[in-house]
């Protein structure tokens, strides 16, 4: 049933029974997308974790990834250690291969959420399901890892964004990370309302969201690339310590500014194609915003995450960071 679950739920087909059993641990079908896995034995060291895909519907990779894993449970090749809720978060949007339907889910993480909609609907779906989760399992340690991959190529292929959040995250994420094959990581400076955001900040998980490559449609992802993160994710979920790299491996920043896109009349001053974390040096004009004036680069050199110049008015279009220390 495990190895199927990803494409029930794209077909919109209810499984019955909703609970069932696979070599070392029994599922639980909670709703559309949301799987709860229990081991038959709880290794001691397991953490309660949650690995979440398709948040934005068109990010492909993390699905096969999270496909690949449930097989190998399946076919008794890994073996659950460690509770683990699994969640395929914009199913509209993943059957139409789109970002999201009618808005950026991942913004919407937030308890006090008064929009309507099929997104808010969906992320107030989302919110009870990791309540429940971390409540069923508040003894153990909490983790969430929150699985994308960018629209724009990137100078570090595979990255993370830590929420911002007061507490602090464990040094040994970061060894982690590193033995996993990410390249950078990014720390916010402000609440974002991601939904690695809402674990971190309202559960006070160990979570991050991953970037793992560039978009890409089903069958066409580099999945080779993401062996070391599918070894992180089968040896959490099995309840051992994952291998572990030297954290400075990976290249640290910080996020300076937001760029907000303000007006109708908004465009960024560089090309569709330049990468993540490209620099730019003092003096140049990044974006033009009718409302807001231009935005030129002042004293230090800014590197742009994530530019989006179609973004609703009101919203980010632009991360604008800096390198940083490798532990903050
Ligand atoms: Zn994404």
């Amino acid at each position: 049933m495990l190895g199927q679950w990803l494409d029930w739920t794209l077909d919109e087909e209810r499984p019955s029974p909703r609970i069932g059993r696979f070599p070392s641990g029994t599922y639980h079908l909670h709703g559309p997308g949301i799987i709860e896995l229990t081991p038959n034995i709880l290794r001691p060291g397991a953490h309660a974790c949650i690995f979440s895909a398709a948040i934005h519907g068109n990010e492909t990779a993390p699905v096969e990834l999270i496909g690949d894993w449930l097989s190998a449970l399946e076919a008794s090749t890994e073996q659950l250690g460690a509770p683990v809720l699994v969640i395929l978060g914009n199913i509209p949007a993943l059957k139409a291969q789109k970002r999201f339907i009618t808005t950026n889910l991942n913004r919407l993480f937030k308890r006090e959420l008064d929009e309507q909609g099929s997104e808010p609907d969906r992320a107030r779906e989302l919110m009870e399901a990791v309540d429940t989760f971390y409540a069923r399992h508040h003894a153990l340690p909490k983790l969430h890892y929150d699985l994308h991959t960018a629209i724009r190529g990137s100078l570090y292929t595979r990255f993370v964004v830590e929420p911002y959040a007061l507490c602090a995250t464990d040094a040994e994420q970061w060894q982690w990370l590193a033995a996993a094959d990410m390249q950078a990581v990014l720390h916010q400076h402000q609440h974002s309302w991601t939904f690695s955001h809402y674990s971190k900040h309202y559960h006070h998980a160990q979570a991050f969201t991953f970037e793992l490559g560039q978009v890409a449609p089903f069958g066409e992802n580099d999945m080779a690339a993401l062996e070391p993160m599918l070894t992180l994710l089968s040896t959490l979920s099995a309840g051992y310590e994952p291998p572990k790299k030297p954290a400075d491996t990976m290249a640290f920043f910080k996020v300076q500014h937001e760029l907000m896109r303000q007006a109708e009349g908004f465009t960024l001053c560089f090309d569709n194609d330049v990468p993540n974390f490209s620099r730019f040096e003092p003096g140049t004009c990044l974006a033009k915003d009718s409302v807001a004036g231009d935005f030129v680069v002042e004293e230090t050199p800014l590197h742009v995450v994530f530019p989006n110049a179609q973004v609703e008015i009101g919203a980010r279009a632009a991360l604008l960071v800096v390198p940083s220390h490798a532990i903050t």
